[in-house]
This record gives structure tokens, sequence and C-alpha cells, in this order.
């Protein structure tokens, strides 16, 4: 029987899913698994399990995966193990597999697991293969090689839309059977989060791909909120503002492809506007942070980002950071701001913009502390936008401009006129 075991990592649904397809299209039985390592951020700013929205959207998630898997009589191996590798040699051993599949990721952590994985099936004569499901685009669609990638997003975007196609998303694939207990493996049980959402939360549903779907068809076909996408994004408060499909995204309950298909049909069917191209502009930004963190490895993490040159300025203070934290700065916008973080585990992308500027340019704190907190807490946590995104406003990434401070007071008069986002959070 030629035994494969399909490692799900953040890809967590069952259609336009590459490695599952390959999986379940070679081999006569399909293990498939997933491996909870706790929480990665680094422990020297934020210490403490995962925050408590962001492990409960991910266990929902887990759960429709696994129902998912169950109607094929399948089931997902959950394990809570903190050496994701060791444990997959371990049970790639046990059970005799020919083959470990898993999706392909891209920032450092996660391409050094690949690549160790990949040296030991070479010596155990298992075959170790990683599929691309997560980007638009395949490495080998983009215009340049990757280490030509342009350093500036307009000019990415440029070539991608010149030169390059996003690929169709594929169907699900047909799941085969299996059963634990056959191998008598033990695994842990996935127990629904007890966690309650907060009423004036942005985020009013839960994690997994049969919600993710849910979320889509409201955003598109049953309210057509996509139509005013452009002129709302930079929204504070609400459920419409923009489309909430980042906490799918990351954790691939959604693809980039699904979502880029259904936009399509979208426009056939009803209309295309610059607001609908303008959701597609966004993901193009997903995507352009994957490439470069594939493309810079650990320098993504790193107190100097992609700048060395750049002079650092930030420091470290324990008291200031918890201010920041707690929403206790004294500032009405950001503290409101960390305050539906603290509470709901999302931040509208307007907010994120201006805790983060306050955090570097105004409390001159370093950059890291607060990539580390909100890759605790944020349910959408995905580390190559997370850590792009902080680089990009410290002056250590992807910016053309050298200096990017935010003003909270102006933003809060562009963004905030009558108060209404401060008072629903203070
Ligand atoms: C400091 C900081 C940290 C961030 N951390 C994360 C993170 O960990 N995970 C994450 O998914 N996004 C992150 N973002 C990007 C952005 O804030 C969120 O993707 C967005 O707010 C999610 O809401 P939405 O799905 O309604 O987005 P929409 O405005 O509806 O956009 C649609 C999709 O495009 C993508 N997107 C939009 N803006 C960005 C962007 N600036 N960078 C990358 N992708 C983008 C997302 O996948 C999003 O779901 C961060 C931004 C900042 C400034």
């Amino acid at each position: 029987m030629r035994t494969c075991i399909l490692w799900f990592r953040n890809n967590l649904r069952l259609g336009d899913n590459w490695p599952v397809m390959q999986a379940y299209m070679n081999y006569d039985l399909v293990i498939p698994v997933y491996i909870d390592a706790g929480s990665q951020h680094n422990q020297k700013w934020v210490n403490g399990p995962r925050g408590e929205f962001r492990e409960a959207f991910l266990i929902d998630s887990l759960m429709e995966l696994n129902a998912g898997l169950m109607t094929y009589d399948s089931e997902l191996v959950f394990l809570r193990e903190t050496q994701s590798v060791n444990t997959l040699q371990s049970l790639a051993m046990e059970v005799g597999a020919m083959a470990i599949i898993g999706p392909k990721e891209f920032t450092f952590n996660e391409v050094f697991q690949e690549e160790t994985l990949k040296h030991w099936g070479k010596s155990k004569g298992i075959e170790i293969e990683f599929y691309n499901e997560k980007t638009l685009f395949l490495q080998r669609d983009l215009p340049f090689k990757l280490n030509d990638l342009p350093e500036v997003f307009s000019r990415f975007r440029g070539k991608m839309e010149k030169y390059a196609h996003v690929r169709e998303a594929i169907e699900e694939a047909d799941i085969s059977p299996f059963d634990p207990d056959d191998f008598n493996i033990t695994r842990e049980k996935l127990i629904k989060s007890a966690v309650s959402q907060d009423k004036r939360t942005a985020v009013p549903f839960r994690g997994g791909y049969i919600n993710a779907w849910e979320e889509l068809d409201y955003y598109f076909w049953e309210s057509e909120k996509v139509l005013e996408y452009k002129q709302t994004r930079n929204g504070l408060l609400g459920r419409g503002f923009s489309s909430k499909f980042s906490p799918f995204l990351s954790l691939g309950c959604l693809s980039a492809r699904q979502v880029k298909s259904e936009l399509k049909r979208f426009e056939e069917e009803v209309e295309s506007n610059e607001s609908t191209y303008w959701l597609f502009f966004e993901l193009l930004w997903r995507e352009y942070f994957q490439w470069i963190a594939l493309k810079h490895g650990k320098h993504l993490f790193s107190r100097h980002g992609l700048k060395p040159e750049n002079i650092i300025e930030q420091g470290f203070n324990k008291r200031a950071f918890e201010k920041w934290t707690s929403g206790n700065t004294g500032d009405g916008l950001v503290d409101s701001s960390m305050k539906e973080l603290a509470q709901t585990g999302f931040m509208s992308n307007r907010s994120r913009q201006n805790v983060a500027s306050f955090l570097v340019h105004d409390m001159g704190l370093d950059w890291r502390a607060g990539a580390a907190y909100f890759e605790q807490n944020l349910i959408d946590y995905d580390p190559a936008s997370n850590y792009g995104n902080w680089l990009y406003i410290a002056g250590r990434g992807n910016d053309p401009r050298p200096f990017r401070k935010f003003n909270t007071k102006v933003q809060a008069e562009r963004y905030d006129p009558k108060g209404e986002f401060v008072n629903t959070w203070s």
C-alpha cells in the first residue's frame, strides 16, 4: 500500500489545494496531519501562549477541516508537539510512509523546516514534496528571478499586471478513507473554544473553510459591498468596510486564487469598477510580501530589516510597551485600536498603521516588539504580511519613502471625525 503523510500547515481547506490534490491522486493511503507547535512569537517581548481569539479561530478552522475529512471517512490527526519536523519524521517511520507532502511556505523558519525534511527524506528514501497553494502566481510565473524581485511594490505590481496571469483555482480532491486507529496513532481531541465574541467586533464570524465561503458570499453577492471597497476600505468600525478575508487567507481556509476567481465571476455577472479592481490590488500586496519574505529570509525578522544601512534609533522600555499593548498611551485613536485588538483579535488596516507608527516613531520603541505582540494576538496573523508591514512602517522595508510617520491627531480628524470609533472602544 502506497502511504503518504499529508502535512497541513496554513492551508486548512480541501478545495484549490495542490498538496492535497497531489497526495490523494498519487497515494493509496493518505494520513492527514496537523501539528500545533504552539506560539512562535519572540518571547523576548511577549510572553504566554497565542491570544485567545487567534487560538479560537485556529481551532474552529481545524474542526471544520476535520469535519470535511470525516464526510469521506477520513480524520485529521491533530498533534501538539513543539518540533514539527521531528514529529513528522517519527510518524513517517512508524507508519512506513513513502512520502510527506505539504504546502510550501515563504518565511525563514518554515522554509528551513522544508529544507531539513528534504535532506532527511533523501537519506531515508522518503519523498518530500512541497507545493505552492498560497499565492496567486507560482514562482515560475514571475517575470523575473526571485533575486531580481523589485524592492518597490509599484514596480512589482506593474510587471505582474503586464506579464503574469493568475492561476485558476482547482477543484476539490477525491478524499480517500483513513482511520488513525488502524495505526494506533495517538492524537489530541479538537475542543471548541468557549471564547465569546464582543458585540462590537468587526469580525462576527468563526474560522473554517465553510465560514470563509459564507463571508465571501456575504461580501460579494449578498451585500455587494465590494462595489464600494475603494471608498470604504479605510474604515475603522463594522463588518463591511473591508472584506475581512484576511483571517481565512492567513490560515488557508480560503485561497487567494479562490477569491480572485470569485471576484472575476462577480465582475462578469454583476459589475466591474474601480473598487473591484482595488480588492485585487490589495491581494497583490499580500502576494508581494510573500515573495519579499522568500527573497530576504531571516532579514525580515532582524532588527535592521531590509535596510542595514539605516541607523537604529529605537530602543525598548517595558513599561512604555505595556502602555501601548494595554491601550493606555493617552492617545485616543491608538488606545481604542489596541483595546479592539485585545478584545477581538482584529484591527483595521488603518488602525494597524496608526498604532505601528505610534509605537515606532512617537514612542521610539523597537518595531519587533510590536510585531511580536501582533503575532501573538491577530486572528489573521501571517508572518510575511505582518513582518513586511511592520518593516515598511519602521522605515526598514519596502517603502520608497524613508520616513513614514502617521500623525494620529490628523488621522482621527480624517477617519473618525465624530469620534464614533474612539467612543466605541474607550
Ligand atoms: C503593522 C501591520 C501588520 C499587519 N499584519 C498583518 C497580518 O499579520 N496578516 C495579514 O493578513 N495582514 C496584515 N496586515 C495587512 C492588513 O492590515 C490586513 O490584511 C487587513 O487589515 C485585513 O483586513 P481585510 O481582510 O478586511 O482587508 P481588505 O482591505 O479587504 O484586503 C483584502 C485582502 O488583501 C490583503 N491585504 C490588504 N492589505 C494588505 C497589506 N497591507 N499587506 C498584506 N496584505 C494585505 C489581505 O489578504 C486582505 O484580506 C498588516 C498591516 C499592518 C500595517
